[in-house]
């Protein structure tokens, strides 16, 4: 539960020194969102080294585990100053997330191997609905990048049907996915992908560009 969690009343509000020291900008623009124990991050870390990228995650055990795998990581590379660019917060994503990003502040979005919430009746729950995507659609640039991924069909049926009813988002070719240096890394790299891997399930991807309001232009 949530209830105890405290947020900033607006994103000017934040204080995210703590989790950049070594950066004076603290322009966070990738949000890992449910991002378990973390594999994405530290995957991405290396491969965009001057963006600053953000964990998202509601389980308090979570989160401390995730604190302590990126402060071994700084620690062992202090002399480069590695992985001073990756951090983890607890939060409820389904909660304030406006509170903590502005308008236009995030080019990617990840939402891989979210909670299926199977029941029909527990489907309110998913991470992915119309009035989520707005407030998604909000926090994300114009060119900026939705990605989700699954091994649930259902549940990937659910994400692209929202995603393609919501006109704020365009559906990206299997072809432009394919040559995004990212989605290697969205299949393989965080915890969840691995156990998928290992069971040998299906992974469905699909990714999103944020275009331009059609009623604004
Ligand atoms: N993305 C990770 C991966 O691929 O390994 C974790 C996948 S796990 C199945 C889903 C994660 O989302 C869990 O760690 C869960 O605690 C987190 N989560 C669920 N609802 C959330 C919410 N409302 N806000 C933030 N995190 C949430």
């Amino acid at each position: 539960s949530d209830h105890q969690l405290d947020y900033p009343s607006c994103p000017e509000n934040m204080d995210w020194s703590n989790h950049y020291p070594f950066h004076k900008d603290h322009k966070i623009e990738f949000a890992d969102i449910g991002c378990g124990y973390g594999g994405l991050l530290i995957a991405l870390s290396t491969l965009f080294p001057s963006t600053l990228m953000m964990g998202m995650e509601i389980r308090t055990k979570v989160e401390d585990y995730v604190y302590e795998r990126i402060k071994a990581l700084r620690t062992q590379h202090s002399e480069t100053n590695g992985y001073q660019n990756v951090s983890i917060m607890r939060m409820n994503a389904m909660k304030f997330l406006p509170n903590f990003f502005e308008k236009s502040q995030l080019s990617k979005i990840f939402f891989l191997f979210p909670d299926p919430h199977f029941k029909q009746r527990k489907h309110k729950a998913r991470i992915i609905s119309p009035t989520l995507l707005a407030e998604y659609a909000y926090v994300l640039k114009v060119g900026g990048i939705l990605y989700t991924i699954t091994d649930v069909k259902d549940l990937h049926l659910w994400m692209v049907k929202h995603l393609n009813n919501h006109p704020l988002f365009e559906k990206i070719s299997d072809e432009e996915c394919e040559i995004d240096p990212v989605v290697p890394h969205v299949r393989t790299a965080t915890e969840e992908g691995k156990k998928v891997a290992r069971n040998q399930g299906d992974k469905y991807l699909a990714c999103y560009r944020r275009v331009e309001d059609p009623l604004s232009i």
